[in-house]
């Protein structure tokens, strides 16, 4: 379970967010929704086939009109951008949709097959509950006759609720059914001891994607917060109340929420790991929040023993929850459960609902339609059971010799930075000794995991979806619960196969890339090394390895644990560059006037850089170790790695998921993404023949020289 705390960062988060971002973000599940449709069609190979192979690096998206040295992202991306149009039913184009395209079309495959066969299957079997799970979400029928009546005990039950004990009592049970009410809470790795886990309690429940949508005192927030009000109302008259008591209950949402965003931590100061570390003995908890039972919590949630140590990420926030918990009337309260438990199952209850859901989501991602039925709910069915069908992706679509020439580029990737840290000038030799040995030992997964999940424990009945996907989100709460105190499994993986993504993380000092993201255009086992050097090796896995000693992965240390094994000097001279940094991308203005975050995005910038840099030396390497190939489509081996590297990020966004973006996402925009690292780059000036004066060359002084 991925909660909003979660350090997994991955490269891009927004096909499948694990952030909770999903209440706003793009074209998410959460966003995503169902109207009616045709029923499913079995995809065939020869619909696979329809969609043309990806290429790692493809000239015809380049336009040579542009100079490679004003503005590179355009030279390489702008033949595409200009032909481009946005389908209306997405928040961007680009190389992620293009890869998930065609994954899709492999899951659905896998779940069409599983879906023929259910009927035939024993109940207990994980494939019968693959086909029934999907095949139940695409029931668009059912869904649309069945209205609000399949989640109507569920609001009964907020209903009820008459003491602030009853309260915290359906908040548990809500959270587990997978809707974000309240705070988060979830097993997570030991901050101190990254070999076992601890009961983590963060903040959350909020329903617009950020605290600052409801503090912001300009326009355009407050055009936003009267559009999640009207939201609020119109769910509630969905699910029964007369307009005059949802207006009124709407209010009451807002109200809270807004003193429940007033107590949260910016996300800029969450990127510190020391502000959300604050372990305490579990007696600490109720001295902290005295108006719940946190024991009574923990055992309604399914943990069998008590704990004695948790982590509280923000303790201001569980002290004005606690608050609000016992000076709010419980009428407010009811009316709060009441909406997020609309909100959470509206995506797969009648077309009211999901229309409505839908309206409200795409005003943070631009969206003009819902996907198709059949691809929402194969995300869906990807999100809740993804191990259940990654088998048969891996099977259809990554041979071994893939993975070995993947895992071969990673490996050199990280001998580049190996060199890197040995040549590096500011850093002292007890500081390298400490990042060296983080390197060698940060582990890495490649493809697929050793051991799949077992699905034995989780019911899939015919009959309504949106119980189907409650039953998953309990699966997978009641699969973790009794971690707290337990080992760490370090077999576990945080995505799914064939996601088009990847991550480091730093409490387990590990990153990983599934087998999704290691096809075309990404990285193609017969491309020239310029081009798999350039976007595998650069902006995938030479990022996520710079993420281990970015301005957050720095303060983790080799086994994960959150120790300082910098010296006090090389901190400042790593925080003195990373400012450089961070001035640099607040010079960006993306949409309107709204402007790339530094801070926000530092993180991010920081491990581009050092993928760039890195994959360049790599690249080098393999040049003198494997021969020079003559110029490909017209382009140096140089040359093509920067091509790879800028379409690796290609990418058309609406201006509405950009605005979204720049307040929540820690990537920038992606054509500084391209922009931003190159223009860095001595070894780009040479490769393109770029003199000081143009725009991708930067002065020297304001370059970061942290790499
Ligand atoms: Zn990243």
């Amino acid at each position: 379970m991925m909660s909003d705390h979660s350090l997994y960062r991955p490269l891009r988060a927004r096909l499948r967010d694990a952030s909770g971002l999903a209440a706003a973000a793009a074209v998410s599940v959460a966003a995503a929704a169902c109207s009616t449709s045709a029923p499913a069609t079995p995809a065939s190979t020869a619909q696979t086939a329809q969609l043309p192979p990806l290429k790692v690096v493809d000239p015809s998206y380049m336009d040579t009109t542009v100079k490679a040295c004003t503005d590179f992202n355009l030279y390489a991306n702008g033949g595409w951008l200009k032909r481009d149009t946005i389908p209306p039913a997405y928040s961007e184009t680009g190389v992620f949709k293009d890869m998930a395209d065609r994954n899709e079309l492999v899951v659905r495959s896998v779940l069409d097959e599983a879906l023929a066969k259910a009927k035939s299957l024993p109940d207990t079997s994980t494939e019968y509950k693959l086909g029934t799970f999907y095949g139940t979400c695409m029931d668009s029928s059912a869904a649309e006759s069945a209205g609000v009546s399949p989640i109507a005990p569920q609001l009964a039950s907020i209903d009820s609720i008459t003491s602030a004990a009853a309260l915290i009592s359906e908040a548990a049970r809500l959270q587990m059914a997978g809707t974000n009410v309240l705070f988060r809470y979830g097993p997570s790795v030991n901050a101190h001891d990254a070999e076992h886990y601890i009961a983590d309690f963060d903040r959350g429940g909020l329903g617009m994607p950020d605290r600052d949508y409801y503090l912001n005192p300009a326009a355009s927030a407050d055009s936003m917060r009267r559009a999640y009000r009207a939201h609020v109302t119109t769910m509630l008259v969905l699910g029964g109340e007369d307009s005059a008591a949802a207006a009124r209950d709407a209010d009451r949402v807002m109200s809270l929420e807004t003193a429940m965003a007033t107590a949260q931590l910016p996300r800029v100061a969450r990127r510190d790991p020391k502000a959300t570390d604050h372990q305490m003995a579990f007696a600490k908890l109720h001295e902290l929040a005295p108006d719940v039972d946190w024991a009574a919590y923990l055992r309604d949630v399914g943990l069998a023993s008590p704990v004695s140590l948790v982590n509280v990420g923000e303790p201001a926030y569980y002290k004005a929850l606690d608050a609000l918990v016992a000076k709010r009337p419980l009428e407010d309260w009811r009316a709060y459960l009441r909406y997020h438990a609309l909100s959470s199952a509206a995506p797969w209850l009648s077309s009211a609902f999901v229309n409505e859901n839908f309206a409200f989501a795409s005003r943070f991602s631009g969206a003009k339609a819902l996907l198709p039925r059949w691809k929402r709910c194969l995300r869906v069915t990807d999100a809740q059971l993804g191990e259940a069908l990654g088998q048969a992706y891996v099977a259809k679509t990554f041979p071994p010799d893939a993975k070995a020439k993947a895992k071969a580029v990673i490996d050199d990737i990280r001998a580049a930075f190996r060199e890197r840290l040995l040549r590096l000038t500011w850093m002292s030799d007890s500081t390298r000794a400490h990042a060296l040995d983080k390197l060698a030992k940060m582990n890495e997964k490649v493809g697929y995991p050793d051991t799949w999940r077992d699905y034995t424990r989780l019911t899939v009945t015919p009959g309504a979806f949106v119980l189907n996907n409650q039953r998953a989100a309990r699966f997978e709460w009641e699969r973790v619960a009794q971690r707290p105190g337990q080992p760490v499994d370090k077999s576990e993986w945080g995505i799914t196969v064939p996601t088009v993504n990847a991550y480091y993380d730093p409490s387990k000092n590990e990153m990983v890339f599934p087998a999704g993201a290691l096809v075309p255009q990404t990285f193609d086992p017969k491309a020239d090394d310029g081009a798999n050097y350039g976007s595998l090796g650069a902006s995938w896995a030479g990022h996520e390895m710079t993420h281990g000693f970015d301005d957050e992965g720095r303060h983790y240390d080799a086994q994960g644990n959150l120790r300082d094994w910098w010296t006090p000097a090389d901190s400042r001279r790593f925080n003195a560059q990373a400012e450089l940094d961070a001035k640099q991308y607040d010079g960006y203005i993306q949409v309107d006037t709204f402007h790339v975050n530094g801070h926000l995005t530092l993180g991010e910038n920081i491990a581009d850089y050092g993928g760039a840099l890195t994959g360049y030396d790599a690249l080098e390497h393999a040049l003198a170790r494997d021969g020079r190939p003559g110029r490909i489509d017209g382009f140096t081996p140089e040359q093509r790695y920067f091509i790879a590297y800028a379409q690796s990020f290609r990418v058309h966004s609406r201006p509405e998921g950009l605005r979204t973006r720049v307040k929540v996402d820690p990537h920038s925009p992606e054509n500084w993404r391209v922009d931003g690292p190159l223009s860095d780059m001595e070894a780009f000036a040479k490769a393109f023949g770029c003199k000081p004066g143009d725009p991708m060359v930067r002065p020297r002084a304001e370059v970061p020289n942290i790499w």
